[in-house]
Formats: structure tokens, sequence, C-alpha cells
């Protein structure tokens, strides 16, 4: 669905890029003072990258990184592209899986071949698949995530193979977008699907400290509606599937442009750029529009 949109300041919004639902939209950024911001692919660039892999004994790296990728193959999370990115510039062939179902903020389930194939957070292989992780990969985990990346769980048929380690780099005007929503008003809180250290790691690079980490797209909405219930008025910046029900439930929700469909059209802001400072400017000039128009 397409929002119709205004522009708003007319020539200074579009040259911003941004993208404004209805007038309705310009009260709200008024009346917040608390923005939630996700991680991946908002603060960060969603650009993700592999940077180690740890195998139980007895697995093969090209075995572990041809099944991951070909049960990534279905994903457009960013975690996926970074393994099939890796095991193509090895010259690994990766199939299409028989079949295949994303579990949004766990990770995939797939066919490949005759193997069933599940990769993700190992806390959701343990639950969800009663799979146990063996102490050398739980360390792996540990040490991926001390160094601020994400590890991402390969087991097949029952078993855990190996852990692959992501991670992407911070965007470099967040930090600077994190100032200028202080100087807004705004309180800062960091919300994301992916674990305590990854979340910790990026929010000093951008000078905040009130972190909500492990979080389900489920959980992301819930956070928002405790921050409601404490009286805050809430915006929330968001690019992913994931984040959809937690920008529908903000006070004033904005997504990337960048970002997937499913995030725009839950949306009251859409801003065009990736840059996290646009979106300061899209709240100071909603804000200032309002001023004019009152
Ligand atoms: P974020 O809130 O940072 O955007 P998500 O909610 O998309 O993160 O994902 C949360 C966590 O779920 C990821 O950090 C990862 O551990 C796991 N995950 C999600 N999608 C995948 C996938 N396609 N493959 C492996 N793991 C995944
Ligand atoms: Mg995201």
């Amino acid at each position: 669905a397409t929002p119709t949109a205004l522009l708003v300041g007319t020539g200074r919004g579009s040259q911003l890029g941004i993208l404004i639902r209805g007038p309705q939209v310009l009260e709200q950024t008024r009346k917040i003072d608390t923005v939630v911001l996700d991680k991946t692919g908002t603060v960060t660039t969603g650009r993700m990258a592999l940077s180690s892999i740890a195998l139980v004994d007895g697995q093969v790296e090209r075995e572990l990184l041809r099944l991951a990728a070909s049960a990534e193959s279905g994903s457009e999370h960013p975690i996926a592209r970074a393994i099939l990115e890796d095991a193509r510039s090895r010259g690994i062939d990766v199939g299409s899986p028989e079949s295949f179902l994303s579990h949004t903020g766990q990770g995939v389930q797939a066919m490949v071949g005759n193997h069933l194939v599940v990769a993700g957070r190992g806390s959701w292989l343990q639950s969800d698949w009663g799979i146990e992780i063996p102490e050398s990969l739980a360390q792996a985990i540990t040490q991926s995530e001390s160094q601020g990346k994400t590890a991402v769980v390969v087991a097949w048929d029952g078993e855990a193979q190996g852990v692959l380690s992501v991670g992407d780099t911070v965007k470099p005007t967040s930090r600077e977008a994190v100032e200028l929503f202080r100087r807004l008003g705004l309180t800062p809180v960091l919300l994301t699907g992916d674990n305590d250290g990854a979340a910790r790691a990026v929010a000093a690079q951008i000078g905040l400290d009130d972190v909500r980490s492990g979080i389900t797209p489920q959980g992301k909405l819930a956070v928002i509606r405790e921050l409601q219930a404490d009286g805050h008025v809430v915006a929330m910046v968001g690019d992913g599937v994931n984040d959809a029900a937690a920008l529908a439930a903000a006070d004033l929700g904005i997504a990337m442009g960048a970002g997937t469909d499913a995030a725009i059209a839950a949306a009251d802001i859409t801003v065009m750029s990736g840059d996290l400072t646009t979106v300061g400017d899209a709240i100071r000039l909603s804000r200032r529009t309002l001023g004019i128009i009152k």
C-alpha cells in the first residue's frame, strides 16, 4: 500500500527525501519525548559480513557454508546475504532448498537435499528444536558476542554443526543523529533482536546507554507499549519486517526508505535516505512546519 504522501515544508521536505503520511502526523512530532531505534539496518548499515567460523569436531567448513547458505538463500535478512556472499566468493555451489521457512527474529529452517537445516539464534535452536549446543560452540558464541558480532548457529538433522559469526558497521552519521535527538529533547533507546554484546557495542559507539536486546518482533511491540504506559510519547525508527508491529504501535512510526515494504507501510514518516540524521531533520522540520501553520 502506497501511503498518500505529503511533503512537508515542500521544497525542503522533498529535498531531504521525507514523506509524511498526512497532516495529523505533524502534531505527533511535537509530542514525542522518546525515540526508539532499531539496530540492524537502522543504526548500522545492515550490510553484514562473515568474519569467522567455528566447527564441531569432524565438520568441514565448506560443507557447513554450503548447507547454511542454501538454507538462507530464501531469506532477505542481512545475515542471510552475508552468508550467501561468503559462500559464493569461495566458489561454493549454493543450491535452492526444497522447502524453506523463515522465522522472523529467530532464523530459518530449510530442506537442503535430504538434510533438515536450521540456522539462527542458539536459544531458538535449543528451545524450539531441542538442539543441544556443545561447549566448544557455546564458547564460540560467547566470543563472537563479546566482539559485538552476531552468532548464527547452524544445525542439521538435529545436531549443531558450527557457528558463523557475522557483523556489520555503524553508519557514519548515527552518533551525530543521537546527539541531534537529544537536542530535540528526545531520549534515545536502542531496540534489537540481536544479542546483548552486539547491542552494547553499537550503543557505546553511538553514545547511548538504554539498550533493550534479544527482543522478538512481538517483544518490540511490547516495549513500545510499556514506554507508552509509563507516560512516554514514543517515536520508533525501523527498517525491517520485524519492526512493522512496533512502528504501527508507536505514536510516530518512522521507516528508513531503504527498508522493507512492510516497514514503510506501517510508518507515518518515511525517510528515503538511510541517514539517521535525516530522521532528526524530519522531526525538526515537521515541528517547524506546525509552528508556521498554527
Ligand atoms: P534486529 O532487531 O537487529 O533487526 P532481527 O529481529 O531481524 O534483528 O533478528 C534477531 C536475531 O534473530 C538476529 O540477531 C539473529 O540472531 C536471528 N536471525 C534473524 N534472521 C535470521 C536469519 N535469516 N538467519 C540467521 N539468524 C537470523
Ligand atoms: Mg532492522
